[in-house]
């Protein structure tokens, strides 16, 4: 089967989705392809900071997400050995320190309103294999599996908003220079203890940092950070003294984690790396977000970033018409404060120990 349409958004993940939303919203026909079977997917960051929620109000999308549920962090809490050793209150002209906003909700806001457009469309289970262009080199459509099936998508615009792992980028053959953080992280949920307040808590045991993010529907998410590549070794000791840290770290959360961690498999590992890809389209195709500049968790600003691109492109097809745009990509307005940004997520990695510093 072949399709035609204005823009083909390859992944529904917050940058695409938001795209896809705002170029239905002009008027353009936007097909969103997403490969998983369900917008919910394998969960990430769901913090957004100040900037990501002035993209949302600035779209009308905020109170929909705050209906569906979100939950504002009050405070960031720095722990050492089970003791509070330092708090950082919220402004209270922001009103919050970053926002828990479950991907679900996010992307339901999103689609509950893009789906007001004619223009809209969006096919789940599609992966997009490849791209294909004219003799002139120009980007002209994807070939697509959904659900077992190959399609063609014609498309005057593509654009690579699949993630860290892009596909279109690889397929554009656009190389990306590849930054390890020193850290791999485990990463787990449990349900939030009672009376726990939403806040942002830090600790560093053995020199390594473990975070709490509180989230809405009463859980909280772990993220500890281990030596890259140590997890194989790791898991080859007992897990009992390895979770006892934890509990040593935050004592509130005993009861919790003794019932919901109990092995190594209710971990889950993520391997950290951050990217910027030698440039950000051409020819028609352009990319958003993790795919073309991978942010780490650090500072929660990578799916800020991938809305904000989308918001800058959304407005540069303001301006011109996609035929017109031989090289559409938002990258020299972008470029640069996503540089800052990286630094500032290395900045903020290196200088994680001195917050505990007057412990000696
Ligand atoms: C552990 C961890 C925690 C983080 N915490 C935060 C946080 O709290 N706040 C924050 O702002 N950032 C956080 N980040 C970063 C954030 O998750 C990413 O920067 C953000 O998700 C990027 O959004 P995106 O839309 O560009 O890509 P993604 O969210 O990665 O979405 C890409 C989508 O493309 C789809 N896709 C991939 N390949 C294909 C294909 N071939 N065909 C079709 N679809 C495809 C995927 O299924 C996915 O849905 C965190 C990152 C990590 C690793």
């Amino acid at each position: 089967m072949i399709q035609t349409v204005d823009a083909c958004i390859v992944g529904g993940g917050p940058g695409g989705a938001l795209l896809a939303y705002l170029l239905a919203k002009k008027g353009f026909s936007v097909l969103l392809l997403e490969r998983s079977g369900q917008i919910a997917k394998s969960f990430r960051g769901e913090h957004i900071n100040e900037e990501g929620e002035a993209i949302l109000k600035k779209h009308n999308l905020f109170d929909a997400v705050e209906k569906l549920g979100l939950l504002k962090m009050g405070q960031l809490e720095y722990w050492h050995n089970g003791q509070l050793i330092k708090t950082i209150s919220h402004d209270p002209a922001v009103g919050h320190l970053g926002i828990h906003v479950p991907q679900a909700h996010l992307l339901q806001a999103i689609f509950d309103a893009a789906q007001l457009y004619e223009g809209f469309e969006y096919y789940l289970n599609s992966r997009v294999t490849d791209l294909f262009q004219d003799a002139d080199g120009r980007y002209t459509g994807v070939h697509v599996i959904r659900d077992g099936e190959k399609f063609i998508i014609n498309s005057k615009l593509i654009v690579g908003a699949d993630g860290r792992f892009s596909t279109v980028r690889k397929k554009a053959q656009i190389k990306t220079a590849i930054h390890k953080h020193g850290y791999d992280l485990l990463w787990a949920r449990i349900p939030a203890p009672p009376d726990w307040q939403p806040s942002i808590k830090m600790a560093l045991v053995e020199d390594m940092q473990i975070s709490l993010f509180t989230q809405a529907k009463n859980y909280v998410q772990i993220g500890w950070n281990i030596l890259p590549g140590s997890y194989s070794m790791l898991r080859k000791q007992p897990f009992v003294p390895f979770i006892e840290k934890l509990i040593n770290a935050f004592p509130d959360l005993s009861e919790a984690v003794h019932e919901h961690i109990t092995s190594w498999e209710d971990f889950i590992l993520l391997d950290v790396f951050s990217s910027q890809a030698e440039h950000w389209g051409h020819n028609g195709l352009a990319l958003i977000g993790d795919a073309a500049h991978t942010m780490t968790p650090t500072g929660a600003f990578g799916l800020n970033s991938a809305m904000k691109d989308a918001d800058i492109l959304a407005e540069l097809l303001e301006k011109q018409t996609i035929e017109q745009l031989d090289s559409l990509t938002c990258a020299s307005q972008r470029k640069q404060e996503i540089e800052k940004l990286q630094a500032l997520q290395i900045e903020k990695e290196q200088g994680f120990s001195s917050h505990f510093s007057i412990m000696g």
